[in-house]
Parts: structure tokens; sequence; C-alpha cells
């Protein structure tokens, strides 16, 4: 099997697993409970806190446990704007958000909030200063994604913070990093960056697990109500297993030998497209290399999907979350729609091989042979 829509998900690492399973069987009391039992599931828990917070660059006290990417985006986005009700209603954010964001922030706009939308240029990539510039002295919040999920387009978050504090150092500054984590080597306490999103599964953890780092100080009124789990920002009893296998998966991160992976299996990838008429790039060249969108134009990137599903390569038509419907960061980008309907996004992981990259591409190849024949 050639799997390569790691940006869609992860396999769970065997290690991952194991630690999932036997926090299962052996830690089931409750972490707020005040007997020892209860204790041991929070140390579970504490021990997955401090691992998270390393991969982040942050204190352990400054990561919450969530259900998912969507369920960070949704604390911060929402939280940062009711906490600024009283003086803002304004809000600056790309045109190539992941839904997380996206609807949230129409929720928002629904609501009455003024939302300022920065679109990408047509190599795919935002500009930071345009971001900066929307800010004004009613602006809540500024939402950008750390590593676009569909075409791999990079934005420097940590000066995109800097810059906005200095024009209104009350804006919230939110950072979709659900892509980046695992490929970006962070130190989030060095920033200006107010919260950032991470998701287990797109790490080798499970599904339905994720954290939201929210920086000391940073007002951020709580969006979930309930008990006082997670600060009282994110209430409910916590997944002790799924959040211990989080840890597991966040210590297993190696960012290096990721990058390393992703440079030389992204150059292969590209020198093999390069060499099929009809391949169109749509990945900015300053995007992250574990993320290649490309389009052959005429071919529906379903036919193409499933035809290399038939030899055994998965790849995906675009984000998962819009199932077949148009990419709207390829639409934002403004591409023909010949390019957004053929669009195949190649993705890796840590577990990606040189043998998935020669399948792909013959894949591809064979399609565009068969394919444009048929359609004659
Ligand atoms: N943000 C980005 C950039 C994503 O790629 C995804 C998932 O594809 C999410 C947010 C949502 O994460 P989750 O599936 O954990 O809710």
């Amino acid at each position: 099997m050639h799997y390569l829509d790691n940006a869609a998900t992860t396999a769970v690492a065997p290690e991952v697993a194991d630690v999932a399973c036997s926090v299962l069987r052996e830690h089931f009391a409750n972490p707020s409970s005040l007997y020892a039992l209860g204790a041991h599931s929070e140390e579970v828990i504490e021990n997955a806190r401090e691992a998270v917070a390393q991969s982040l660059g942050v204190r352990a006290g400054e990561v919450i446990f969530t259900s998912c990417g969507t369920d960070g985006d949704n604390m911060a986005v929402l939280g940062a704007a009711k906490a600024r009700r009283a003086w803002a209603d304004h809000i600056v954010t790309t045109g190539y958000e992941h839904p997380a964001v996206q609807n949230a922030v129409a929720s928002l706009e629904q609501d009455g909030w003024r939302v300022t939308v920065v679109k990408p240029d047509e190599t795919g990539c935002v500009s930071m200063q345009a971001l900066v510039d929307a800010v004004g002295p009613k602006t809540a919040l500024v939402a950008a994604m750390h590593v676009n999920n569909e075409v791999g387009s990079v934005l420097d978050v940590a000066a995109l913070a800097e810059e906005v504090k200095r024009r209104n150092s009350r804006t919230f500054v939110h950072v979709d990093g659900v892509q980046a984590w695992g490929k970006l080597s962070l130190r989030l306490r060095d920033s200006s960056i107010d919260s950032y999103a991470v998701s287990g599964h797109k790490v080798h953890a499970p599904k339905g697990v994720g954290a939201l780092y929210v920086r000391s100080g940073a007002n951020l009124a709580p969006v979930w109500r309930g008990g006082h789990q997670e600060n009282g920002l994110r209430p409910g009893t916590q997944n002790t297993a799924f959040i211990a296998a989080l840890g597991k998966a966040a210590q297993m991160l190696d960012v290096a030998s990721m990058n390393q992976l992703c440079t030389a299996l992204s150059a292969q990838l590209w020198q093999g497209l390069s060499q099929i008429e009809g391949v169109v790039r749509n990945s900015p060249q300053s995007g992250h290399p574990a993320i290649a969108n490309f389009s052959v134009p005429g071919i529906r990137s379903e036919t193409m999907l499933h035809f290399l599903e038939a030899r055994d390569v998965y790849v995906s038509s675009g984000s998962a979350c819009s199932k077949g419907e148009a990419s709207h960061t390829l639409s934002a980008m403004g591409l023909a729609r010949a390019r957004i309907d053929s669009a195949v996004r190649v993705s890796f992981s840590g577990t990606s091989t040189p043998q998935d990259v020669d399948a792909l591409v013959a894949g591809v190849a064979e399609g565009v042979k068969s394919l444009a024949r048929a359609r004659r």
C-alpha cells in the first residue's frame, strides 16, 4: 500500500496505540477524583501535558487538551472575540483557512462582526503585510494558519504576531498549527502568538484528541461551560487514554528527520511529475515539502484519485473536509476552473518512502496516458 494522504490523517503509531491501550486498561479512574487512583490518572495527563508543551516550546500550564483541531480553533476564534466584544468589532483572517477557522469566523460575521479576508496570491502565498495592514484599533482577532493543508504554504506566524501587536497590543493572534506540528520546530514562548491549535491524528495519535496552546495572560473567554477541567476552558472529564497517546506522539516528533525525508521525497516527486506532460504545480516553491498539490487539467481529481487507488496509491483531491467540493484554497488563489477540478494533493509522513513516490509518479504517468486517451 502507498498511503500518501497524511495531511488528511496519519496511521496511529504502534507505540502510541500501546500507550492508549495500557492507559485504557490501567487508568480508568476519573483524573479529578481525590483518591490515589484518580491522582494516577491525573499524573498520566500531566506527563502528556509536559510532552506536548515541550514540543511546542511552551510551559505545561499553557497547554489545554481538546477533542481535535477544530475544537481548539473554535475555542480560540470564538473565545477571543467574546473576550473583546466590549470594544472590538473586527476580525482579520486569510482566504485559505481550514473550515474550522473559516466557519467559526463566518458565524461571528453573521453576528455582526466585520471581517477582512486576505486572499492568497496565485502562487498560494498570503501576504503577511496585508494581514498586518488590515489591523485597526477595533480588531479583536487575527486568525491565520501556519502551514496550509492543501498546498503547503508556510506563513511566518511569529513575525505576523509581532507586527500585529505593534499595531494593536490588544488584538489576539490565533494560529492554526494543525499541519505544522511535527513539521516545523516551534518555540512559541518566544513569540507573541496568543494561541496555537494542534491535532493528534495528523501526527500518528488517534482521532478525537488535540491541544490548544493558550499563552499565559492571554485574554480568552471560555466557549464551553462545565467543570473546572483544563483551566475551565475545556470542561468535561478528560480522555486520559487519548491524551496519553497524544503525549507519546509528541515525544516521538522528530522535526529534523521529518524535514530531511520530506525534502528528499518532494524533490523526487516534482522531478518525476515534471516529466509528465500536462502536469501543473499548484504548491508554492517556498511551501512545506510534506504537502504537494498539482493538477492535470482535463482529468478530474476524482477520476485520477480512483485510477491511483486501483494501483494501491492513496492521495486526495483536496482537503479531506471538502469531500469533493471545489477547493476553497485553490479558488481563493484564483486558479482556472480546469486546474481546480483536476487538483491532486500528495502528503507525506515520517513513514513515507521513495517507493511510495515512484508508485505515485508511475500511476500519474499511466493515468495521464490512459485517461486522456479515454477522453478523446
Ligand atoms: N486545521 C487544519 C489546517 C487542518 O488540516 C485540519 C484537519 O484537516 C483541521 C484544522 C481540523 O483538525 P481536526 O480534524 O482534528 O478537527
